[in-house]
């Protein structure tokens, strides 16, 4: 005999369980599937979010960056220490303490709210039933579900000749492990990955080169932002080389030997260590039973309508597993909205207003679209912009790299897109989606009050300048 649900959740990570949780609320009978086992042996639901993506990098970038601080810039305070040493040990363990409350966390909010944890692999059959494989090899166990909701996430693409091996050649899951500084890091892709781990261990003392095939340096985010971003970095020691395809890899000696081609033609480099950080793919093995009838697109990603349902009626699928960014915040809101359409309520996601952060030294952030995406499609905007060398508080905290640039449209004055790279960028961020949700002006945010001295008051003078009346710089 199958146990009956009425919501079946296959996957815990931050689109999953927090469906799960969500469809309990709304008083379904719920149950939530996840096979992700801990470091300690144990089941760790929370997905690579909490496990092995935004959480413990964010523990690193922020471990790195008090040393960083430490060593540059605590000297222009009046602050000195005689040396500054890193553990490493010792921070991958907060990192890794950090991790554990988290995922406990999870575990503890599903219990109360009383969702049936399962530990294991779930794969889904014919007429919504689900198969539940359990992690600890237990006898497989079957489930049936009014709902099923699948939210198995993604893994890391590999890229021909360059095999993770897990020691030398490593995806975010080794780079967030490492036992020591490596000397020399090279690290494949300048995304939001390369970026926040080369951040890492560069603030540390590695000599990070990161190698990256577009001509482009982050090619989604804003000409203006990306351009200021890349001086930055190159500032901070990360040597950024672009229009670099990479041909292969191999580990002779405990060295990574990486062959590369760019437009001066072949070339080698060198490294102690190698993360590979090309991008990832949606993760759907053994997850689909052979005549479940789920679709998959050709890039593999599960195929949903804009309401997250799949091509057979009561599965539907949400983050990083189906279209739209991967990003946790959109997993989870897409997981959300998917249980109370289930409980019969209204839900919809605005996919224009989903915000973007990389959580380099400065942040950068944006929501929106970017001038460039604006000028493709022909609309006609205004620009505003504040450097924060011109903010005081931003003065005050020894933040005064980078900017806030605002577009908004020519007639309505419409705020399209926000883009910010500077100190606390992430939270910035949000006024500008609360303004963006609300379908605000620049005007709006021109005339709202912002708190002196605060960060947020380069957003109030980006929107000021957009209509040629900022304060604090020339217009
Ligand atoms: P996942 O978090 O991948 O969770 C899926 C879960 O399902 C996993 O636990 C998996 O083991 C399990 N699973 C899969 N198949 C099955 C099955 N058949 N049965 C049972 N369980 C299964 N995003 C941000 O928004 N901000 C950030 O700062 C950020 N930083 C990141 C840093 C790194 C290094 C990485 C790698 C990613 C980062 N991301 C960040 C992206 C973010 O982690 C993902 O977008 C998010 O985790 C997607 O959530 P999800 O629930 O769709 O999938
Ligand atoms: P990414 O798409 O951000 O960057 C991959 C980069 O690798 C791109 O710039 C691409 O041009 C480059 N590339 C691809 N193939 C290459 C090759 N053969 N040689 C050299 N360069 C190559 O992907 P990522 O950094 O791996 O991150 C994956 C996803 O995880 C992100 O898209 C994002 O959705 C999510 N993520 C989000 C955050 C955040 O929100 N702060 C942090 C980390 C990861």
């Amino acid at each position: 005999m199958s146990e009956k649900f009425e919501v079946i959740v296959i996957g815990g990570g931050p689109g999953g369980y927090v469906a799960a949780i969500r469809a309990a609320q709304l008083g379904l009978k719920t149950a939530c599937i996840d096979n992700y086992t801990g470091k300690d042996g144990k089941p760790s639901p929370g997905g690579t979010c909490l496990n092995v993506g935004c959480i413990p990098s964010k523990a690193l970038l922020d471990s790195s960056k008090h040393f960083h601080h430490l060593q540059h810039e605590y000297g222009a305070h009046g602050i000195s220490v005689k040396e500054a040493a890193i553990d490493v040990p010792q921070m991958i363990a907060r990192k890794d303490g950090v991790v554990k409350k988290l995922t406990g966390g999870v575990s503890q909010l599903l219990k109360g709210n009383k969702v049936s944890f399962y530990h294991g692999k779930g794969r889904l059959g014919v007429d919504r039933s689900v198969q539940v494989t359990p992690a600890d090899g237990g006898d497989v166990v079957s489930l049936q579900g009014d709902n099923i909701i699948l939210a198995s996430g993604s893994v890391p693409i590999e890229i021909p000749g360059v095999a993770f091996d897990g020691e030398f050649i490593v995806d975010n899951v080794g780079a967030l492990d490492f036992d020591h500084v490596p000397e020399t890091l090279g690290v494949i892709g300048a995304g939001v990955i390369g970026l926040e781990l080369g951040s890492v261990w560069n603030r540390l003392g590695s000599k990070v080169i990161l190698l990256e095939a577009l001509p482009d340096f982050l090619a989604l985010a804003d000409k203006d932002i990306s351009k200021q971003a890349a001086r930055e970095f190159k500032k901070q020691g990360m040597d950024i080389r672009l229009g670099t395809m990479v041909k292969s890899a191999s580990v002779e000696n405990g060295k990574v030997n990486v062959t590369v081609e760019d437009a001066k033609g072949k070339g080698t480099h060198t490294f102690d260590r190698l993360l590979v950080s090309v991008g990832r793919k949606p993760y759907t093995d053994g997850l689909l039973g052979d005549d479940c009838g789920v679709r998959l697109t050709d890039s593999g990603q599960i195929e949903v309508n804009d309401q997250s349902q799949t091509s057979v009626a009561g599965v539907w699928a949400v983050g990083d597993c189906v279209r739209g960014p991967m990003l946790a915040h959109k997993a989870s809101e897409e997981g959300i909205a998917v249980a109370e359409l289930i409980a019969g309520k209204p839900a919809h996601i605005h996919f224009d207003t989903v915000p973007w952060v990389v959580y380099t030294d400065p942040e950068i952030a944006w929501v929106g679209k970017t001038e460039q995406e604006l000028q493709a499609a022909d609309v006609e905007y205004r620009t505003g912009s504040f450097p924060f060398a011109a903010n005081g508080r931003a003065l005050a905290g020894g933040h005064a790299a980078g900017m806030v640039k605002m577009l908004a449209d020519t007639e309505s004055d419409e705020i399209l897109g926000v883009h910010i790279f500077g100190a606390n960028a992430s939270e910035l961020i949000s006024e500008c989606v609360v303004a963006m949700e609300f379908q605000g002006s620049s005007e709006d945010l021109a005339r709202i009050i912002h708190a002196h001295p605060t960060l947020s008051e380069a957003i109030h003078e980006a929107a000021l300048h957009l209509d040629g009346r900022a304060i604090h710089r020339g217009n």
